[in-house]
């Protein structure tokens, strides 16, 4: 079997013609464009390519973007201070703090300080809360990018045996929240999981999250499973560097039903879940009706 590529890149490009269409409705039929902050605290050279990113995108479906560069020595009062002026910002309608931060803040007291309608990135403790006990939420862009394209693969996903490698709050805990949701048998593993091979080969859908390259060989894989590679690894590879997932794509697409690749599979989906759950924010803020099929 040769499985089918899910094209992660032209979804992500569909979901944000879709916001985009929403984002020129809400300027023309309410006066209001959606706004997304984000916040980055110091040099990091990787948060600064996303946060890029996310800014460029985030202009290109009509949105605005607010972007607040703080030093790396920023204490913990001055960025609080910021959150608490965003929450109070009626042109702000998302706000995203760039993980991770500096180690003398404390990461979860500055997630928490966000107000919970604005967290697009889904972390606030109420939003998860929300989301374990089946509520409306603001869903984690990464598991929400790859919920959609599971279930734009698979239609229903109820009955289907899951397993979700990983367990971070951040992918594989929401993730799994997810699948259950959809009424998946779901198996969390992790760095302490027996037999993981065992564990992995009774899964209908596999999703990763480790960060480990290639971990999971093909013949990990049920004949017929799809495959959500989530991690990102850069490695070197004939001396060319390289970026690779936790799956060992080459082996397990002869085996899976479709899979994600790595780059070109997840990725593009979070940024675009981020500027979807934007927008949502905003109709939730407004009291508008929500776009359809842009969260959980
Ligand atoms: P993390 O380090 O917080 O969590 C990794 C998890 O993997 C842990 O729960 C750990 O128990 C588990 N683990 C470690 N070794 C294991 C092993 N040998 N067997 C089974 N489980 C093991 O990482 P994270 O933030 O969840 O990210 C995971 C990967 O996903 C990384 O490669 C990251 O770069 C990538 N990621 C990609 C996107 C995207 O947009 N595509 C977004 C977030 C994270």
């Amino acid at each position: 079997m040769t499985a089918k590529i899910i094209d992660g890149k032209a979804f992500a490009a569909g979901i944000r013609a879709k916001v985009a269409g929403h984002v020129a409705r809400l300027k023309e039929e309410n006066g209001i464009t959606p706004g997304l902050a984000v916040v980055l605290v110091g040099e990091d050279p990787a948060s600064q390519v996303y946060v890029r990113s996310k800014g460029k995108m985030t202009v290109e479906v009509g949105m605005n973007s607010y972007e607040h560069k703080l030093d790396e020595g920023v204490d913990q009062g001055a960025l609080l201070a910021l959150i608490d002026r965003l929450n109070n910002d009626p042109e702000v309608h998302g706000i995203l703090v760039q993980l991770p931060l500096p180690r003398h803040l404390d990461a979860d007291l500055v997630i928490n300080s966000i107000n919970p309608e604005k967290d697009v990135d889904g972390f606030h403790i109420s939003n998860v809360g929300l989301l374990g006990t089946g509520q409306k939420s603001m869903v984690p862009c990464t598991p929400l990018g790859s919920l959609m394209m599971l279930r734009d693969h698979l239609g229903s996903l109820s009955g289907l045996d899951a397993v979700v490698i990983g367990r971070s709050n951040i992918v594989g805990k929401p993730m799994a929240q997810l699948l259950l949701g959809d009424s998946c048998t779901v198996t969390i593993a992790h760095s302490r999981t027996k037999d993981l091979p065992v564990v992995v080969r009774r899964a209908d859908i596999v999703v990763a999250a480790v960060g480990r390259p290639e971990m999971v060989p093909g013949d990990w894989i049920k004949p017929g499973a799809t495959v959500i590679d989530v991690g990102i690894n850069r490695i070197e590879r004939d001396g060319k560097k390289i970026l690779v997932g936790d799956v060992e794509f080459a082996s397990a697409s002869k085996v899976a039903g479709a899979i994600t690749p790595v780059p070109g599979g997840v990725g593009p989906m979070t940024i675009a879940c981020l500027l979807a759950n934007t927008v949502t924010a905003c109709c939730r803020a407004n009291g508008l009706t929500e776009p359809e099929g842009l969260t959980a």
